[in-house]
């Protein structure tokens, strides 16, 4: 009889005898065990000998349940903080919500639920979810934004940025909807109508509060080089939204009352082409210009029409519409006048409001000439080319090319000639060089109530009063009332706003602002460092030790704004002294999104599928797997392609079924040797998934485990052993399902103590390198053999065995060797004639 088939038969038993894998019993029991064992704290002991690693995962929004999201993003940052915990790091894991916003205060104005309690239901809830998942988070810093012992130090921040002057108040306008009679926010603004009523939004100017981080424009660049590892396509956004583009400040002057107007523009090199002059409608001399120009009945039904457009629709704004303001501008280089007008394709917030139009060489300057008959002057031309006639024209030309009719310029090339023409008009004391940047400063303003309260008080004395620290918090009233009106909350609470002035004790009142939820999401990762902190918002020496963070995982959703206020915050905390760094987040990971039939979940879609139900059924392990197998995980999951069927069993279910036979038959079966190939298997593997883990590749690291267990199977199929074998590959699954790991660790395995402090798994160096090569076998240079041979093979051995082999051989017969090339252990070559 033949043994293999005995072998076979001998393992089917073991694995009929070995435990069957069931998630709804061994998870729970771990999860109270491992919280029993405070197994994730992560260490403050500044003596603890272990490297720090801190695994940032950006925090929840708790708006729910966890969703599938939610369950993707956690289960990726899970697995990086277990790998490292395993790796000998102490691992700092936190988790806290983000919990201040629109959601809860809009589940108050619809279902009269009070946003407090939504809001912490909704934590409890996902906390819950968390644990039933296994996650490996140090719960004893859990923090949430909208708890009163954190909002206490957001207004501390808040009043440290006043002090330095980088919060200010100005004029800003608002999306406002006259029939509910509010604010709206930007998300609240659909196609220009209110999300609730429909109506038309109207923009409203309100004086609001801002961040001034356009100070730190340059350095929000140029420390984009301190990114280590940010995905490109972040960089990118980041670069764009902040829109450093240089150029020159030119002054222009208004003929009719020889006010100077200046404005930036890239362009200095087209400044010859000038045919006109155009205002934002917001422009604060249009009014002035237009009365003075005669104009102002024609001009105000286009400001007033500008005005109550959304803020949004007003970027789109077309290029045609505009009116002439009965007054000119000179252009500094040429003294020609040209006329003025206001347009709304003219933004206030860009540059200085004003621009002068060079239609010869810019789309939208073209537009506006043709429909309004303004003469185009061609002041860049192809190096080479003749004369244009700007008549026939169909689009603005490109700029590259050679100026013409431009002054001591003429013959320059463009756009090389830009700084030249900068200093030229700096030298003639008509302009400068200048940097203008796209990003603006940072409106922080909310009219709600769900935030963290402005901490100023408006005196009528005295002006804006900082509440001074001991009166911190500034805690929100707990009978608001949420019923749509004129005023927030906040404003329209009776007693609330009313406070003696801390400076002078007369009446003042509270701002009724709340702050943007950026703001609070701007630094909790500082929070965490030593959280519950009573006496500050974060201790600078706990700081210096955890960050700059290892990892920061989170979607691809924050790449800009999150992103860019936390490295703001950062900086500001860098020049107050309080931290040694600039950058907060080096290592940054996007997951996808979790995606129905190549459309987004939503509630209007009716596609949403919940996590919590699925790991109910199949246990978090198979979850967990099911996200990080799916693909490469800053790659979308589709989930219509994966399970649509909570009934079938998961393959990665099937596979820990697998996993827990082989490893239960590796244990029955004992110190049996392991075959040589198992053993280069292993190590192999050990060496492939670490490099995985690294690069978060974890569906190849996943896939490299499903191939070590079929090994393991094969061994012990075949009679062999598999202990060590085993033993990794429970550890390395241990990052990715912790309960079945810990389950195969502790009981069928042995371990004393969690396999999460059970170390990584070492290779052997030597034996990672493949088994065999193949070295071919050439006679004057053609191919006449392959023989697989050992990768050390010496140069003596491979010139034997290619003699020896059976193509050389035959192609020899005959011949005379004169040469032998030997390139061990790829080649041997030998050059010959005829004998
Ligand atoms: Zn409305
Ligand atoms: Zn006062």
């Amino acid at each position: 009889m033949d043994l293999r088939v005995r072998a076979h038969e001998f393992a089917t038993i073991c694995s009929a005898m070995s435990r069957r894998y069931d998630a709804a019993e061994i998870e729970p029991r771990w999860q109270e065990i491992w919280e029993r064992e405070g197994l994730y704290r992560a260490s403050d002991e500044p003596e603890d000998p272990r490297p720090r690693f801190y695994a940032l995962d950006m925090f929840p929004y708790p708006s729910g349940d966890l969703h599938m999201g939610h369950a993707e993003a956690f289960s990726g940052g899970d697995a990086v903080a277990r790998f490292r915990a395993m790796q000998g790091y102490n691992v700092l894991h936190p988790i806290g919500w983000d919990a201040f916003g629109l959601p809860a205060e809009n589940a108050a104005i619809r279902r009269g639920v009070d946003p407090k309690e939504w809001t912490y239901a909704n934590i409890e809830q996902q906390a819950a979810s968390f644990r039933r998942m296994g996650m490996s988070f140090d719960w004893s810093r859990r923090l949430a934004t909208c708890d009163p012992s954190y909002y206490r130090w957001t207004q501390w921040l808040f009043l440290q940025l006043f002090e330095r002057g980088l919060a200010y108040r100005k004029q800003s306008p608002v999306n406002w909807c006259p029939k509910d009679q509010t604010v709206l926010a930007n998300e609240q603004v659909i196609a220009g109508a209110c999300e609730r009523c429909g109506t038309a939004v109207e923009r409203r100017d309100l004086t609001q509060w801002f961040f001034k981080i356009t100070d730190y424009a340059q350095r929000l660049l140029d420390d984009m080089d301190d990114l280590v590892d940010w995905p490109e396509r972040v960089v990118t956004m980041q670069r764009n939204w902040i829109g450093r583009s240089t150029g020159a400040e030119v002054e222009f002057q208004i003929e009719e009352t020889g006010e100077p107007i200046t404005v930036f523009t890239t362009r200095p090199d087209t400044l010859w082409g000038v045919t006109f002059f155009v205002f934002a409608v917001e422009h604060p001399a249009v009014r002035r210009l237009a009365e003075l120009g005669g104009t102002w009945q024609d001009v105000e039904p286009l400001v007033a029409r500008a005005r109550a457009t959304s803020l949004a629709h007003r970027e789109e704004a077309d290029a045609k519409e505009g009116v002439f303001l009965g007054v000119h501008a000179v252009n500094p280089v040429n003294g020609e006048r040209v006329p003025c007008y206001a347009a709304p394709y003219v933004l206030t917030e860009y540059g200085t409001g004003a621009i002068m139009a060079v239609p010869a060489h810019d789309q939208r300057d073209f537009e506006f000439a043709r429909t309004h008959d303004l003469p185009i002057r061609v002041v860049i031309r192809p190096e080479g080319g003749s004369a244009i006639d700007p008549g026939s024209l169909e689009g603005p030309l490109a700029d590259e090319g050679v100026m013409v009719d431009s002054g001591p310029f003429d013959g320059a090339r463009s756009p090389a000639s830009i700084a030249d023409v900068a200093a030229w008009l700096e030298t003639q004391g008509l302009g400068r060089g200048a940097v203008a940047f796209r990003l603006r400063d940072w409106l922080i303003s909310r009219q709600r109530y769900w935030g963290a309260p402005i901490p100023i008080v408006h005196c009528p004395s005295c002006g804006e009063v900082p509440v001074p620290d001991e009166d911190l918090p500034v805690v929100l009233p707990e009978d608001a009332d949420f019923s749509l009106g004129g005023e927030s909350p906040l404003a329209r609470h009776p007693t609330w706003k009313h406070v003696p002035c801390p400076s002078c004790g007369g009446q003042a009142q509270r701002d009724t602002d709340t702050m943007d939820t950026f703001v609070d999401s701007s630094w909790y990762f500082f929070r965490y460092c030593s959280p519950g902190d009573p006496e500050r918002a974060f201790e600078p020496e706990e700081v210096a030790r955890w960050m700059p963070a290892g990892q920061y995982t989170g979607g691809v959703e924050h790449a800009i704004l999150h992103l860019l206020y936390s490295r703001f915050f950062t900086k500001v905390l860098q020049d107050m002294g309080l931290v040694g760094f600039g950058e907060p987040f080096p290592r940054l990971m996007n997951q996808g999104q979790v995606i129905f039939g190549g459309a987004s979940m939503s509630k209007s879609k009716g596609n949403i599928v919940e996590p919590m139900p699925l790991v109910e059924r199949w246990g978090a392990d198979s979850m967990r797997l099911i996200m990080l197998f799916a693909g490469p995980f800053e790659d979308d999951i589709d989930w219509k392609l994966i399970a649509t069927d909570p009934n079938r069993r998961p393959g990665v279910h099937a596979w820990l079924g697998r996993v827990f036979a082989a490893v239960g038959d590796a244990v029955a079966r004992g110190d049996v040797a392991e075959p040589d190939s198992l053993v280069r298997g292993r190590h192999r593997t050990i060496k492939g998934v670490t490099e995985d883990m690294e690069r978060f590749r974890f569906n190849t690291a996943i896939s490299k485990l499903q191939v070590l267990t079929n090994d393991i199977r094969a061994s012990l199929d075949a009679g062999g052993g598999a202990l060590a074998s085993a033993r990794a590959l429970t550890q390395m699954l241990a990052p990715f399902a912790p309960y079945a790991a810990e389950e195969l660790w502790r009981v069928e395995l042995g371990g004393s103590a969690s396999v999460h402090l059970s170390g990584w798994p070492d290779f052997d160096p030597d034996l990672v390198v493949a088994e065999t090569v193949t070295m071919v076998v050439q006679i004057d240079g053609r191919v006449r053999d392959k023989l697989e041979v050992s990768p050390e093979i010496g140069e003596e051995a491979a010139l034997a065995a290619a003699r020896d082999s059976a193509g050389a051989r035959r192609a020899l017969d005959g011949r005379t060797v004169v040469r032998e090339i030997v390139r061990a252990p790829r080649l041997v070559n030998f050059v010959t004639r005829s004998a």
